[in-house]
């Protein structure tokens, strides 16, 4: 198909592939073209084409000018008018030139896109759009089958050689970059390796960070308590005083620096120096016989440890042990003491509260570490141990009030005592929700950030940490943000209300069941209502699942025993009011003092402000005093309570303790813990059947509701109650009340507090106290002679007191005595009287033998 003249010209090949390169002119202009020019024709369109364009053998006859040599033509192109025709269409369509449009139709050779070949085309297109209009039908078939040619000059045939060789330049420059690609590519996976491996490393240090957050906290404010030199003048500028002074501060700052030598077993001896003038100043670090703390032998330093325990334990002060030491001279100075003191203080990082009260905390989860790692030194075998954070408080002074939190291992029963309890922070305000709001919150959030943390890895054993919490009622309710305990719905566990309290007629989980218990979020939900329902006032501190507060099982007795002993009371008067109606001598609540007395509990009855009568409040160890002995002396003692009740409330009572011991040592299940709890509130209702007063449904307690309904739950879910007991709680708020009362400062009373008894916990893991001496307890001297050689010491001490009294009412004289003393004298006696006549007052004291 493709001629020309063969002879000058090379052949165009068949097979080259025209489009290749054209695709890589330089011309981006041209590639653009080209692209969009693809884009537009259809495959049809093209086929359209294909068959009407033919290279035609040149002929002189077609060639107009007779300037041009023939060597100059490469060859004629034939294109059918009907070619010709659309062409034109195609040009206005795309708006391309008409050369490139003839390019996209040609396989074999490609010609540039020139004015003459453009202008060449363009005439023959809009010749053939003159000449076609008149003519129709077969005709204008016709027509369209007839060929118009264009003669094509070598110059403008694209060089297809210089093409090629640039084509092969760029195949070689392809097989570079694509090597170059194939380098970057591997470089960018190594690259990516790096940065995974990078940001994993990042989250770790991040995490450790976070984790030693407190650690960084610690090191900045060490670094504050940095000393400080004075850098203005050189030492050789300062007088001879004052640089005797900087050498002896530089001296003992460089000895603290130097410490680390001691880890190699090194003790550095000498400083030597060279001052800004050339000077050799040395230090000699052994010279002097060291007098400090520090350079005592060990077992010296732990002597004095030991003494600053026992004056911690005991409440010893300062000045008590220096006056000591004056008069014994072989006794340890004071000094080595504070000095012994301070260096122990140093190891806690005691930090101060918000609210602009005394208020100090220290790191919690420092102190979880500790308890762990006891833990684990104690026991082979752990993986889950119990933690159970408390919080009360207590009054302290007249006008000042702790709030204590502590917190300590609950996994075992023996775990409970005072020794073991761990307290974290100590704040002066008063047990309520805007003073917890106000100075607590950094202690919450710690908190908070401890609870989230389930794991800890204490001395390369994993433990699971479970948290609880346990406190009295009033505590709980305070972390929950509910209301009192007189509210509605005081339940802290449930929405039981007021009235339903002493429904005993569900089954043991009732109370716990999803429709009624309560649940953090709920409360957190409720709160933030208008409408405050059930109790909900605030939303609570602690992020704890509510059934992870545990009653305390001392409080629980303590606010039960509370009110049989005021119906005891109540009962006496009662008895001692009936009698006043007879005119007869009232004895029946004297007689209840004197049983309560004889209990070995320090009791009397006093008269408030408001006119009522009070009586002592007793403690813990107290309550279970009467318990253990009362019962059986109201059962002896006649009066006192009223016959018809007396042995249901004397089996009330023995009950409760029963109870008491039952609960904290009981594994049974929620159900039969729950069958013998109801019984004894069913003996509580039922002497309020018998027409006594405070025995009656309205008087079932929070307390006893959770009693009955709750304390099941909890010993079968976490077994006996005894590891939750607030004993330990209650015994070292005693100790610190001590502390606070004997030995801290009052204008910085929380951190003393807390300093001082971290430091005695300090000293009861290191175990400082002294070992108690073996020694055989003789059962019937403490129980028997003991007591009544006790009771015989009182009674020995009451008897002088009323002779004493007896000795002074001897000496008055009452005839120096006016009326008001008269008649004050008589009412001391418990005569009141209104008589104003001198005579018939002296009557009066005679007739009820008030003189001898
Ligand atoms: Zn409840």
């Amino acid at each position: 198909m493709v001629e020309g003249k063969s002879k000058k010209r090379p052949v165009l090949p068949l097979s080259y592939e025209v489009e290749r390169i054209v695709a890589k002119k330089e011309c981006q202009k041209e590639c653009d073209y080209w692209n969009t020019m693809s884009d537009h024709l259809s495959p049809l369109n093209e086929l359209k084409f294909r068959d009407v364009i033919h290279v035609v053998k040149t002929s002189p006859i077609i060639l107009n000018r007779q300037s041009i040599s023939e060597t100059e033509v490469a060859f004629s192109l034939g294109l059918s008018n009907n070619f010709l025709y659309q062409l034109n269409d195609a040009v206005a369509k795309y708006s391309l030139s008409f050369v490139s449009i003839l390019n996209s139709q040609c396989n074999h050779f490609q010609l540039i896109d020139c004015e003459r070949l453009n202008s060449r085309l363009k005439n023959l297109c809009y010749k053939i759009l003159l000449e076609i209009k008149p003519i129709r039908g077969g005709q204008r078939k016709n027509y369209f089958l007839k060929h118009k040619s264009v003669t094509i000059f070598k110059h403008e045939l694209l060089n297809v050689k210089k093409i090629q060789y640039t084509l092969s330049e760029l195949d070689k420059e392809k097989v570079k970059l694509e090597k170059r690609c194939r380098d970057l590519f591997e470089q960018l996976a190594k690259e990516n390796e790096h940065a995974v491996i990078i940001s994993e490393q990042n989250l770790d240090i991040f995490t450790l960070q976070q984790q030693n957050s407190y650690l960084a906290d610690r090191i900045s404010k060490l670094e504050e308590q940095l000393p400080k030199y004075k850098d203005d003048k050189d030492f050789d500028q300062l007088a001879p005083k004052t640089q005797s002074r900087t050498l002896k501060k530089l001296e003992t700052d460089a000895q603290r620096a130097l410490w680390f030598s001691n880890t190699f077993g090194l003790t550095p001896k000498c400083l030597t120096m060279t001052s800004t003038k050339g000077k050799d100043i040395s230090l000699n670090f052994q010279e002097k016989k060291c007098s400090d703390f520090n350079c005592m032998t060990l077992e010296d330093q732990d002597k004095i440890m030991k003494l600053v325990f026992l004056m911690d334990r005991l409440c010893v002060s300062d000045a008590a042990y220096h006056e000591l030491t004056m008069v014994h001279n072989d006794m340890p100075r004071s000094y080595l003491l504070v000095q012994c003191r301070n260096g122990v203080n140093k190891s806690f990082e005691i930090e101060r509260l918000p609210g602009n009260v005394p208020g100090a905390v220290i790191n919690i989860s420092s102190e979880i570490e500790k308890l762990l790692e006891r833990h684990v030194n104690k026991h082979d075998d752990v993986n889950q141990v119990y933690v159970k954070f408390s919080g009360d408080g207590a009054k302290v002074s007249r006008i000042s009030n702790f709030v204590f939190f502590s917190l300590s291992n609950a996994s075992t029963a023996n775990t409970t005592s005072f020794q073991e309890q761990q307290t974290f922070a100590i704040v002066e305000c008063s047990e309520n929700h805007e003073s917890l709001k106000k100075c607590c919150l950094p202690v919450f959030n710690q908190i908070n950030n401890i609870l989230s943390r389930e794991k800890w890895h204490i001395a390369g054993t994993d433990i699971n940490v479970k948290y609880f919490v346990s406190s009295d009622m009033k505590f709980i309710q305070l972390l929950l943000g509910l209301g009192s305990c007189t509210g509605e719905y005081a339940c802290p566990w449930c929405k039981v209300s007021k009235n339903e309290r002493s429904n005993l007629s569900f089954h043991w989980n009732f109370y716990h069941e999803p429709s009624i218990a309560r649940t953090v979020e709920e409360i957190a939900q409720e709160a933030k209502q208008n409408k405050k329902r059930f109790g909900c006032k605030h939303a609570p501190f602690l992020n704890l699942s509510v059934d992870q507060y545990i009653p305390d099982e001392l409080h629980l007795m303590l606010r039960v025993t509370d009110i049989l002993l005021r119906n005891l009371i109540n009962d006496a008067k009662d008895l001692d009011s009936d009698l006043k109606l007879k005119r007869l001598p009232q004895t029946n609540l004297k007689k209840l003092t004197e049983l309560i007395q004889g209990c070995e509990v320090a009791f009397s009855f006093l008269t408030n402000k408001a006119g009522e009568l009070d009586w002592t409040s007793l403690s813990g160890s107290e309550k279970v005093k009467l318990l253990n002995q009362l019962p059986d002396q109201l059962l002896l003692q006649d009066g006192v309570i009223r016959d018809e009740t007396r042995n249901d409330v004397v089996s009330l009572w023995k009950d409760l303790l029963f109870l008491y011991k039952y609960i904290n040592e009981s594994t049974d299940c929620g159900s039969i813990v729950l069958e013998k709890n109801k019984v004894w509130v069913e003996n509580f209702l039922k002497i309020g059947s018998k027409f006594r007063n405070g025995y009656n449904l309205h008087n079932v307690t929070p307390y006893m509701h959770c009693f009955v309904y709750h304390l099941p739950y909890f010993v079968e879910n976490f077994g006996p109650l005894k590891k939750f007991s607030g004993q330990g709680v209650e015994k070292n708020n005693d100790i610190v009340k001590q502390i606070h009362q004997k030995k801290s400062n009052k204008w910085d009373s929380a951190v003393s507090a807390l300093t001082t008894r971290k430091r005695l916990e300090f000293g009861y893991m290191n175990n400082m106290e002294r070992e108690k001496r073996s020694y055989f307890k003789k059962s019937e001297w403490w129980d028997g002679s003991l007591k009544i050689f006790r009771s015989g010491k009182r009674k020995e001490i009451l008897k002088e007191i009323s002779e004493a009294n007896i000795n002074s009412r001897t000496s008055l004289d009452f005839g120096e005595m006016n009326e008001h003393d008269l008649r004050a004298f008589l009412k001391d006696h418990g005569i009141n009287t209104k008589i104003r006549n001198r005579e018939k007052l002296m009557n009066l004291v005679s007739s009820n033998c008030l003189y001898i």
